[in-house]
């Protein structure tokens, strides 16, 4: 069975950050792709907030330098999804992985960095305007939209944050709420409610996103009296949570309610020696490329002390 010092689960950010930092401290790291190669950014179109490019630079251009920065120092990139985990408890234990649910291997060291996938509403006309107006991230894209009004639908802590930093650069801001109050903290609901240019939309659900080629208005209906009308905005935001990718490892590592992983404060440690998580499938809060790479780069450097404490 082949044997492996430093495994990596997932592709975005965090994973090819922890590759980076893992080969070059020679732990001649493998990773797996997963079934979204390159993650999240992958689905955006201009990143303009990583530092180091002035331009701003194409996700997928920018997963791809990364995927290039991994390979240069020897990270063995591989196409394939891991489908089981067993994890040893015992410090300096192979843990054991099944990819594609045919070939198992071991290794000394994981880093899970499988990311988390954003929520939809499921519409067909969100779907087709997919990046062209249709956005999961107001601080991705939101900067996309400076002058125009736009819409943002959700009620909790991540949309009442992001209608606040879309009300910066936006004249209007309308967010569509389903009940009849915010799931959000009460200091993030007051923000909302207090800013005189977001206007909130009570008992209101989308119908369907108009527009030719990108989005021109927002159809919505009252669920309270069944009312249809349209809000003209050239940007829908969606932000009704996420789902972390850990579905395979409940049972095993410490989570949270809604799934995400639960590091050691401050560090990227799990509750099983010799693995590790890094980027948004242990961060609810920031969800930055940024981010993510910050926290691979610790998990790189977390296993490699791990490993050198067995030798
Ligand atoms: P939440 O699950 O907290 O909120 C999701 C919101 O979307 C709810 O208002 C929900 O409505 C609404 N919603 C869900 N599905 C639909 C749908 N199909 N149509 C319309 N509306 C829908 O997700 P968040 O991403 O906001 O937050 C996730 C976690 O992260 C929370 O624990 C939050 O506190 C935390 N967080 C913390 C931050 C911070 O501390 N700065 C920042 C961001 C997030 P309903 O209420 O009706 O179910």
């Amino acid at each position: 069975m082949e044997q492996i010092e430093c495994l990596i689960i997932g592709s975005g950010p965090a994973g090819y950050t922890a590759a980076i930092y893992a080969a070059r401290a020679d732990l001649k790291p493998v990773m797996y792709v997963g079934l979204q190669p390159g993650g999240q950014l992958t689905t955006t179109t201009e990143v303009d907030n990583f530092p180091g490019y002035p331009q701003g630079v194409d996700g997928n251009a920018m997963m791809e330098d990364l995927k290039n920065q991994a390979e240069r120092f020897g990270t063995d990139v591989r196409w394939g999804m891991v489908s089981k985990a067993d994890f040893a408890s015992e410090p300096g234990g192979w843990h054991t992985l099944v990819i594609d649910e045919t070939t198992t291997l071991q290794a000394r060291t994981v880093i899970i960095s499988t990311g988390a996938t954003a929520k939809y509403l499921g519409l067909p006309s969100e779907e087709k305007f997919m990046g062209f107006g249709v956005s999961a991230c107001a601080v991705c894209d939101g900067f996309f939209y400076k002058g125009q009004e736009v819409v943002i639908v959700g009620g909790g802590d991540t949309a009442a944050e992001e209608a606040t930093y879309l009300s910066k650069l936006c004249p209007k801001v309308t967010m569509l709420v389903r009940k009849g109050e915010l799931r959000a903290s009460k200091a993030m609901q007051n923000r909302v409610l207090t800013t005189p240019n977001i206007e909130v939309r009570w008992y209101t659900e989308t119908v369907e996103l108009l527009g030719e080629k990108s989005v021109e208005g927002v159809k919505v209906r009252s669920l309270e009296t069944g009312v249809e009308d349209v809000i003209p905005a050239a940007g829908f935001f969606v932000a009704i949570g996420h789902k972390p990718n850990t579905d395979i490892f409940k049972g095993q590592l410490t989570m949270d309610e809604t799934g995400y992983l639960k590091t050691t404060p401050g560090t990227t440690t799990m509750n099983i020696p010799g693995v590790f998580a890094a980027g948004d499938v242990q961060d609810k809060v920031y969800r930055q490329a940024i981010t993510a790479a910050g926290t691979g780069c610790m998990a790189a450097l977390e296993a490699e002390r791990y490993l050198s404490t067995l030798h």
